[in-house]
């Protein structure tokens, strides 16, 4: 008997709290296929990951699954229409991660543009007392930044850039009620911007948004942040606008194949790499755990969900 399944990596502070309010099992420590065989139809609630989603043939073999709690704001990775097909209500983990990615936006955005990277492999490798400085990197400061998916984690990167006195500009499917100029045409807002940080959804519909037209708008000193999906951006034509330096720099939370990262990317001397870390700080993924399990333990009361994913309205 487990009515709780959990297929994604837990934190120990989830862990003590799942135990108090559970009977589950973490799918990783069993024989999976003896287990689901045996227990399948027990389990009434998935945990999971927005990457990692359910697999259908997990998904198939737990016939009572009522809801799936994913740890994350993106569930790109969780199939909506089958979820509703069966009924299943999906939540994610909005909002308590917003300052934490945009701080790692902020990070990212500064090291591109300072060229940190290479300025401290300067001073650590001891070059600097052999050959000098590295040429003059660009400010920071005064920029004007286009903003791909000004949501909920889009906003929190306005407001956390203000102290640098940007020209905030965005783009996005629809006009919003913000004090920044909208652009219905990425092209165009890329030409116009010193830096693009995206922080847009994966999913068919973002899928390779940022292409080589966006990139050679973007230009030979343009610098793109990318902390929202791997796949909204084509990795095969940024490799080549980074080789060509038709694209000034890039810095790169996010993968098109995560956890790997193409050898021609990790070898070029103008990009920030970081592995997938937008959120991942002690404060930020306690407080995303309690929210996935909160969201568990209001179903399990009859209670209203917290933060249902909109595709699951139809369903509460
Ligand atoms: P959100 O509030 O839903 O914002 C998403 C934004 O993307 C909206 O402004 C939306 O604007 C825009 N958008 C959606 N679909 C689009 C499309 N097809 N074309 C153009 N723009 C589109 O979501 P959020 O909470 O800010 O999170 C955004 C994403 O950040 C997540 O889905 C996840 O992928 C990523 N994320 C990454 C990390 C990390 O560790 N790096 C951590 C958390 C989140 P319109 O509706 O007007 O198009």
């Amino acid at each position: 008997m487990s009515e709780l399944l959990i297929l994604s990596a837990i934190t120990d502070h989830m862990r003590s709290r799942i135990e108090a309010a559970f009977d589950a099992t973490v799918l990783a420590d069993v024989d999976q296929d003896a287990w689901l065989a045996q227990h399948g139809a027990d389990v009434r609630f998935i945990l999971t990951g927005g990457h990692l989603g359910v697999p259908a043939d997990i998904f198939a073999r737990l016939p009572n699954a009522e809801i799936i709690s994913s740890n994350g704001v993106g569930y790109d990775g969780v199939d909506t229409d089958a979820a509703n097909a069966r009924g299943v209500p999906v939540c994610h983990t909005p909002n308590v991660l917003n300052q934490e990615v945009a701080t790692t936006a902020l990070m990212l955005y500064i090291a591109a543009q300072r060229n940190f990277e290479a300025e401290m492999a300067n001073a650590r490798s001891g070059n600097w007392e052999k050959s000098g400085n590295l040429p003059l990197a660009r400010s920071a400061d005064q920029r004007k930044i286009g903003i791909l998916g000004l949501g909920r984690i889009g906003k929190a990167i306005a407001a956390k850039l203000a102290p640098f006195d940007p020209t905030i500009v965005y783009y996005g499917r629809s006009r919003q009620d913000v004090p920044f100029p909208y652009y219905d045409d990425l092209v165009a807002m890329a030409r116009d911007c010193d830096a693009l940080i995206c922080v847009a959804p994966g999913g068919a519909a973002t899928h390779h948004l940022i292409d080589r037209a966006v990139m050679d708008a973007l230009g030979p000193e343009g610098v793109l942040v990318n902390v929202g999906r791997g796949s909204v951006v084509d990795e095969v034509a940024l490799i080549s606008a980074l080789q060509e330096g038709r694209l000034g720099s890039a810095a790169l939370d996010v993968f098109a194949a995560e956890p790997h990262i193409p050898e021609a990317l990790r070898a070029l001397p103008n990009v920030i790499l970081t592995p997938h870390i937008g959120s991942a700080t002690v404060e930020t993924r306690h407080a995303m755990g309690d929210l996935a399990i909160d969201n568990l333990i209001a179903w399990k009361n009859g209670q209203p969900l917290i933060s249902p994913v909109p595709e699951s309205a139809g369903l509460l």
